[in-house]
This record gives structure tokens, sequence and C-alpha cells, in this order.
């Protein structure tokens, strides 16, 4: 399983950067998880955005699916052209609420909504995928994913507060991308649906994961310093979201 990193930041993206988005490769399959904005430009400096098997959205916040509409839109060109057959949408597989949200993830012949929740098993190819709602947001749900093939496992914590179940879910996790929203100096008050970098870290060490990934970073932080604040992490390597970086499991 190949793992790059094509966005990641949040609230929105720095110059020429892009929030959250994430190409999983198999030998077999190619899925993309979360789709932010800006996230096709970096998808189409690896691949056609036609070759992807299905896309897989944890929520509907703006940050994580701002560019689904313009890649509707691309699909329907790329069908025009041929290069994708119109009786085979891309599967979009998400949350039926809102549902408002949801119902526009049809459009058309280029996409199709799956809904999903914490009881779906879904299979892509040679991917098997579960999902576990996180502690975020307002009331409509957030989910978690966690990626199955080859004998690896890779877990995607989406958008999570603290009170998130984690375990067993990402338990022992050859890859955990989890969220590490605020550097302690803007750690809010009250916890309200996001990790701090140091949370993030002290999940990932209490739940043994083989590997860690923090993301969705405000723009202006630096490497450095969320990983100084990472350090509670030893099981495994800790790598810290950039653009283009690849992990294979
Ligand atoms: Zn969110
Ligand atoms: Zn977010």
């Amino acid at each position: 399983m190949l793992v790059t990193v094509l966005g990641f930041q949040s609230p929105y993206p720095g110059p020429g950067g892009a929030t959250p988005g994430y190409l999983v490769q198999t030998d077999h399959t190619t899925l993309l998880l979360d789709c932010g904005s800006g996230v096709l430009a970096k998808l189409g400096e690896l691949l056609p955005i036609y070759e992807l098997d299905a896309l897989l959205l944890s929520h509907f916040h703006h940050d994580h699916v701002a560019d689904v509409g313009v890649l509707q839109y691309g699909l329907m060109v790329h069908l025009r052209e041929g290069d994708r057959s119109p009786d085979q949408p891309l599967p979009i597989y998400a949350p039926g609420q809102p549902a408002e949200k949801a119902a526009g993830l049809t459009y058309r012949e280029a996409t199709r909504l799956v809904p999903v929740d914490e009881k779906s098993q879904v299979t892509v190819g040679d991917v098997q995928i579960s999902f576990l709602r996180t502690d975020h947001g307002d009331g409509d749900p957030c989910y978690a994913m966690r990626l199955e093939a080859g004998g690896k496992t890779l877990v995607y914590g989406a958008d999570s507060g603290p009170n998130t179940m984690w375990d067993p879910f990402a338990r022992q996790a050859d890859l955990f991308i989890c969220e590490g929203t605020f550097l302690e100096r803007y750690k809010p008050a009250e916890p309200h649906g996001h990790l701090t970098v140091r949370q993030a870290a002290q999940v990932a060490e209490s739940l043994a994961c083989r590997s860690l990934l923090i993301t969705h970073l405000w723009p202006a932080y630096t490497e450095e310093e969320v990983r100084a604040e990472a350090d509670v992490y030893r099981t495994g390597t800790c790598h810290i979201a950039r653009f283009g970086l690849q992990i294979r499991l």
C-alpha cells in the first residue's frame, strides 16, 4: 500500500497548497480519501482523475469536500472523451447526513453516492474498508476509515476530538493518519472536535501504532515546531504531513 499526501492543510490552503486529500494505491486499486481545496491539482501531478476507483469522504466540512464539484465536472468531460464508461460512475462512499449534501454526490453519470455508517464493510478492489464515528462536528457524522490490503492496515482518522473511541479500531495500525490541528499555544480552553499535535502523538503511542502521520495543520506551522510537540510518540516513525510525502506500507 502506498500513501501519498495530496493535501493536509486546514481550514484553508496556503499558497499553492491544499486541504485534506490522501491518495492510496495498491497493486490493483486507486483510492482518494477526502477531496479538499486544491487536491485535484495535486492529484493531477501523479495520475489522471479518471483513474480513481473510488472516493471516500469522511464528512462534509468544506476543507474535506471543496473539490468534489470540480471532480464531477472533470469526470463528465472524461466520459465524453471515452476515458470512463458511463455505466461505471465513480463511487463516492460518504456519510448519509446531512442528506442534502449527500444527495449531491450523485451527479449524472459521473459519480454515485454510496452511503456508509459504522456498520458498513466496503470492498474496493483488493482493499477492505470499515468505519468509526469520531468526536467531531455539531451532530452530523464524521467517519474515520480503516483500510486493509496485502496484510497492512492504514487508519485515516479524519477530523476527531479527544472523545473518539480509537481502541481497538486503530490499535497497532501500520500507519495512523491523525489530525493535530493545534499546537499547544493555540489549544482551545474547551475541546471542540479537534486534537492538538501532542494529543495525536499520545493517542498513537497508547495504541502502539507502528507509524504516525500528523496532519490537518494550519498552513503557517513549521515542520520543526509540529515535530517538537509530537515527541511522546516513540513506537515508530513519526511523519509530519507535507505535499507529495509518500509512505509505503
Ligand atoms: Zn471537520
Ligand atoms: Zn477538517
